[in-house]
């Protein structure tokens, strides 16, 4: 958006864009990702993704969004996020990180929120559009975070899900859906430091 009118581009033309702006391209490909689509191929077995998506459980395998929100001390926000999307994919699936209101959000008049987990769910509700609307109507981050996943699994979604959130005031918080065995959390980093904030329970194992 910096360099042209689009907000998406997507597929081989994005990656030829890409080149035109200067990136490398290069395989996203590691050791460990490649020796666990190689056992899943050997298996034979066809990806999850061809059956519907499930309410009743939540069938996401590995899976690591890192969402990340700026804010200056001008008030300067920005929020961005990272994906390697679903293991086992149909090519071409397109996840919530490049979706705006889905992976991530900012408003600079009113503060910024990123999710990551289950995003062929998530993505259907915006989420992060919705936590940053809320914090718009003085609803604190965490309580907005916890009220935008309430929505999907109010509509029956057995999912794994977090959202963290920081408004332009500084305060910020987060919640998750699904991942009580787990546990989620964020990392706040100001003038004083580095502090990591559990907003559900630590893993026990
Ligand atoms: N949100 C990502 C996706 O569905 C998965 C993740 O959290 O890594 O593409």
């Amino acid at each position: 958006m910096e360099e042209t009118q689009h907000t998406l581009i997507v597929g081989d033309d994005a990656t030829r864009f890409a080149a035109r702006m200067g990136f490398t391209e290069t395989s996203l490909t590691n050791v460990r990702s490649q020796t666990r689509w190689e056992e899943w191929a050997a298996k034979g077995e066809p990806t999850d993704a061809f059956n519907p998506e499930p309410f009743d459980k939540d069938e996401l395998r590995g899976h690591d969004t890192v969402g990340t929100i700026a804010l200056d001390a001008a008030g300067n926000l920005c929020v961005g996020c990272s994906t390697n999307g679903r293991e086992f994919k149909i090519p071409g699936r397109v996840g919530d990180s490049p979706i705006p209101g889905a992976g991530a959000y900012g408003d600079q008049e009113v503060g910024g929120a990123v999710a990551t987990g289950n995003g062929d769910v998530m993505m259907r509700f915006l989420p992060c559009y919705q936590v940053v609307e809320l914090m718009r109507q003085g609803m604190p981050p965490d309580l907005a975070c916890q009220a935008a996943l309430k929505r999907i699994t109010d509509r029956g979604y057995k999912f794994g899900g977090g959202i963290a959130a920081i408004g332009v005031d500084g305060q910020h918080g987060g919640a998750q859906a699904g991942w009580d065995d787990g546990g989620f959390s964020y990392s706040v980093r100001d003038a004083s430091g580095n502090s990591k904030i559990w907003v559900s329970p630590q893993p026990t194992r």
